[in-house]
């Protein structure tokens, strides 16, 4: 199958001789078994079989599961959690996860041979990227086990119990290790679904984690299509869900957990640009380009899929570029010399072709590479459009496959613009030679990874993941971690154990595993002890209860003050003392915050708050609207640009201004609150508590920063950047010092905000907005609404410009409906089980608000390597 090589000089008719690799090395068996609580077992669905995709043969059968196989490897991986997981030392778990590394290492060509059978990658890439850099993610991940406490996310970190995990098919192995080293390192067990399409590759690794002798149950492998992961994704004993895959499916995963309580992760899709400028070198440059968007097959989610070309070297970038993708070689996977291999099933060769298409009906130039293509098997050829516009689909949609759409720009802003405008952003590539407009380019591109000429370059060590609607959560490095671990600080950590320490949480086994009995000999079942979703589920309730009592106590007020009022009344008509003799005082009406104006709600409609030491009626505070939050959002997005570039210094000094200023009003909010001790008290936590956050400002990159110790002449760094625009729901209760606690965290790493005050007292929050306007923050960096979160909320939730929500004060039944809404746009949602503010905050809030990005750049001369690290 190997495909003749175009020549370029006809004088030299040479070719590269054939260079298979032999199918003998993948040991392929007829049969394959899932493997659940340490057992290779059957599942009660269907066998299904798995295709060849460059061939169309089938490779063999593969044992799928039914829904109450989940049910089964769930209860397996909890009892593997109770009983043996948990309690054994970290020392002890990183030593299994050296084992696993160790096994992947040894039996690699192996693997390296049936990942390229299964999924249709070339062995070049299976060989030297998939396979050793999944080996490196175990030994990374290995090494973590026992130094938890070292990775800054407090002294005794817990693991949060069952993983659920759904991965896809680009990368089956390589994903497989991006989601089990990380959850086993941080004291958590597991239970994983492969792609249908390839199942192949984690059922060797089942074999080598058995050789390894991990406990039964810790690593649970169920095989089977989208309906078993959505049955495990959505499984009430799972404790966390970490998926892989498209955004549709993503978006839909995070609108069924919306109200769980569930910890998540979403790695989707993305739709990468490569920036070229003028002074980038063209050559190397065109190597980044192709291996940025042709490896493998341009099944990457980062993949560089949109060319930006600055206009003064596009003609010379073209045709160097067609040049060079006409010598790469289409063909046989197996063969060493092998450039581009299968499509990974006949599915996905459609979608290529349907997408490419409506490239060529809306009138872009389309350009097919020569390499003859194979009449059998999946293949598509290399394929680049020119004449690209932004709006069309070939420029928006994730394709997925070899093809690559060329943009052009004349300035670095407009460059910053058009690789700025897609709802995704996982990386992005840039190519100069100028080091001031590299770094330059890395802060105002919103993508998780941007790669400086280079491209396509992962390490364990390193962050990766998603801005927008590419998902949330980081995989690798040390923010990969805090995947799996309870870091929720908020309310003082942690239900669950210290991961390391003996557990207690767990649910009974819901049914017999094979191959486990409780009581069997290092496995129990755990039964009678209290799940860690019965404490989410009690402390929500608990929130709820105080939300509630929050309500029903301001109503009482309301009703007392009323009452008072007509009694004094009464009591000045007796003593025969005319009414009007008394001072009524200008009854005043708050506004709305917005963009650092008080404006009035487009409701029309206030209602009356009350505040002050006898809990009188105070004022009539603004009914805030749909159109009132867009105008918000409005201002909190046009304030994003200035305030997240500001200094961190000059965030912390404008923080630090507005404790300051509420210092002088001490007395003022302390009588808003009650005028009670216990008043007085809060006014100076809450004081206290911006000083706090103003000395984080410039701490936060150094704290959640890394430089990542990656492999080969790269220097890499990640950095911590604010999300966007935020969300939020202040706590009904505290009102002052609940909304700071909300505020300032948002605000400290350069988010803005949408903040809806505490409904029934909102006075503190209506003068803290004075407060606000006369400080030095920038008009629209905090924007205050007020009125009945269930009317506005929705409309935050639903906003395509806000970037994430806090729902800390929302009441249950609010928060999955906002929930479920922020999943249209993948919003980050942070929905703390709990919070207590008055002890000393943690980080969870700072950092639910913060993407992490890993820049990387070649040390030394620019590399021309392809992808993978090892
Ligand atoms: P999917 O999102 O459909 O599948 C990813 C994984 O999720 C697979 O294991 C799949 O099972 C499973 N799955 C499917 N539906 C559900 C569900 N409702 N709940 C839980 N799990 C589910 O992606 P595809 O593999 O079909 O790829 C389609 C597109 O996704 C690609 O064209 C690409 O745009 C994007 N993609 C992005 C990836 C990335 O790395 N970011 C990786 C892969 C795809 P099964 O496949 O067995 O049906």
């Amino acid at each position: 199958m190997t495909s003749p090589r175009p020549t370029a000089s006809a004088g030299l008719d040479w070719d590269y001789a054939p260079a298979p690799e032999s199918a003998a090395i993948g040991r392929l068996r007829d049969r394959y078994q899932m493997y659940v609580g340490g057992q290779f077992v059957d599942g009660r669905g269907d066998d299904v079989k798995t295709v060849n995709p460059a061939t169309e043969e089938m490779l063999a059968t593969v044992s799928t599961a039914a829904a109450a196989d989940v049910d089964v490897a769930v209860a397996a991986a909890r009892a593997a959690y109770d009983g043996v997981w948990s309690r054994i030392s970290a020392a002890e778990r990183g030593k299994y996860l050296y084992r696993i590394a160790r096994g992947i290492a040894e039996r690699s060509r192996e693997l390296a041979v049936v990942e390229t059978l299964d999924n249709g990658k070339p062995i070049r890439e299976s060989r030297d990227v998939d396979i050793p850099t999944a080996a490196a993610h175990f030994f990374y991940h290995a090494g973590w086990a026992d130094k938890l406490e070292h990775a800054g996310y407090g002294a005794a970190p817990a693991p949060l119990g069952v993983a659920g995990q759904v991965i896809p098919w680009n990368f089956p192995l390589l994903m497989a290790s991006w989601k089990i080293a990380p959850a086993l390192a941080a004291g958590n067990t597991v239970v994983i679904k492969p792609a249908e399409t390839t199942p192949l590759s984690i059922l060797v690794l089942a074999e080598i984690i058995a050789d390894a002798d991990l406990p039964p149950g810790v690593v649970n492998i169920i095989t089977g299509a989208g309906d078993i992961g959505a049955a495990l994704v959505n499984h009430p004993g799972i404790d966390k869900v970490a998926f892989t895959g498209s955004t549709e499916v993503g978006r839909q995963i995070q609108s069924s957990l919306a109200g769980t309580g569930r910890k998540l992760t979403l790695e989707l899709g993305g739709k990468a640009a490569n920036i070229i400028f003028d002074d980038a070198p063209i050559d190397q440059a065109v190597e980044g380009i192709v291996n940025g968007i042709f490896f493998n097959q341009g099944h990457v989610c980062c993949a560089g899929s949109r060319l930006l070309v600055q206009e003064s070297v596009a003609e010379e970038v073209n045709a160097k570029l067609r040049a060079r993708i006409a010598t790469l070689r289409m063909g046989d996977p197996m063969d060493k010399n092998t450039d581009i291999g299968a499509i990974n099933s006949a599915t996905q060769l459609a979608t290529i072709r349907d997408i490419t298409d409506t490239g060529d009906a809306e009138g872009a130039e389309r350009w097919t590479s020569p390499c003859p293509v194979p009449d059998r098997g999946f293949f598509f050829p290399p394929t680049v459009f020119t004449q690209v516009s932004q709006s069309m689909r070939i420029a928006r949609d994730e394709i997925f496959g070899p093809v690559l759409s060329v943009l052009t720009f004349r300035t670095p802003d407009e460059a910053i613009t058009k690789a700025n405008n897609t709802p995704y952003g996982l990386s992005a590539g840039v190519w100069t030679e100028k080091g001031s407009r590299i770094l330059g380019m890395a802060s105002a591109l919103r993508a998780g990874v941007v790669w400086a000429n280079t491209f396509n370059r992962f390490d364990p060590a390193a962050a990766f993941g998603g801005y927008k609607e590419s998902g949330f959560g980081r995989e690798g490095g040390r923010s990969g971690l805090s995947a799996y671990l309870n870091t929720d600080d908020d309310a003082g950590v942690a239900a669950a154990t210290p991961a390391g320490a003996p557990a207690a949480l767990g649910l009974p086994l819901a049914a017999p595993v094979p191959g486990i009995a409780a009581g069997a000999p290092g496995i129990s079942a755990g039964a009678g002890s209290r799940s860690d979703e019965l404490a989410v589920a009690e402390a929500l309730s608990e929130a709820e209860a105080v939300a509630d009592a929050a309500a029903v106590l301001a109503d009482a007020q309301v009703a007392q003050s009323v009452a008072d009022h007509a009694e004094q009344v009464d009591q000045s008509i007796a003593a025969g003392t005319a009414q009007s003799a008394q001072r009524i005082s200008v009854s005043k009406t708050y506004k709305l915050y917005i963009g650092g104006a008080f404006p009035r709600s487009e409701s029309g409609r206030t209602y009356q708050a009350t505040g002050g030491p006898d809990g009188t009626i105070l004022a009539n505070v603004a009914q805030g609207s749909r159109k009132d939050a867009r105008d918000a959002v409005a201002a909190a997005r046009k304030a994003f640009k200035g305030w997240s570039s500001a200094t961190a210094y000059n965030r912390g000094q404008v923080i630090y201004r507005i404790a300051e200023m509420l210092e002088g009003r001490r007395a003022q909010f302390t009588d808003l609150l009650g005028g009670r001790t216990q008043d007085t008290a809060s006014v100076d936590e809450a004081i206290d508590r911006l000083v706090h956050y103003a000395g984080w400002t410039d701490k936060l990159a150094s704290v959640f920063g890394s430089a990542n110790p990656v492999a080969g002449p790269f220097f890499s760094f990640s950095t911590p950047e604010p999300t966007g625009v935020v969300a939020a729901i202040a706590p009904q209760h505290d009102p002052l010092l609940g909304l700071v606690s909300v505020l300032a965290p948002i605000i400290t790493s350069g988010n803005t905000a949408v903040i809806i005050a505490a409904q029934h007292q909102p006075l503190a929050a209506v003068t803290l907005a004075e407060v606000l306007a006369t400080s030095d923050l920038p008009g629209g960096v905090v924007n205050l609404l007020t009125g009945d979160p269930a009317e506005i909320a929705p409309h935050l939730a639903a906003h395509a410009d806000v970037n994430a929500l806090d729902l800390t004060g929302a009441a249950t039944t609010l928060r999955t409906d906002l929930e479920r809404a922020a999943s249209g746009t993948l919003k980050r949602v942070y929905a703390p089980a709990a919070h207590d503010f008055t002890r000393a905050p943690g980080t969870a809030r700072m950092r639910a608000f913060l993407e992490v990005k890993s820049v990387w750049h070649p040390t030394g001369a620019v590399s021309l390597a392809g992808g993978g690290g090892y």
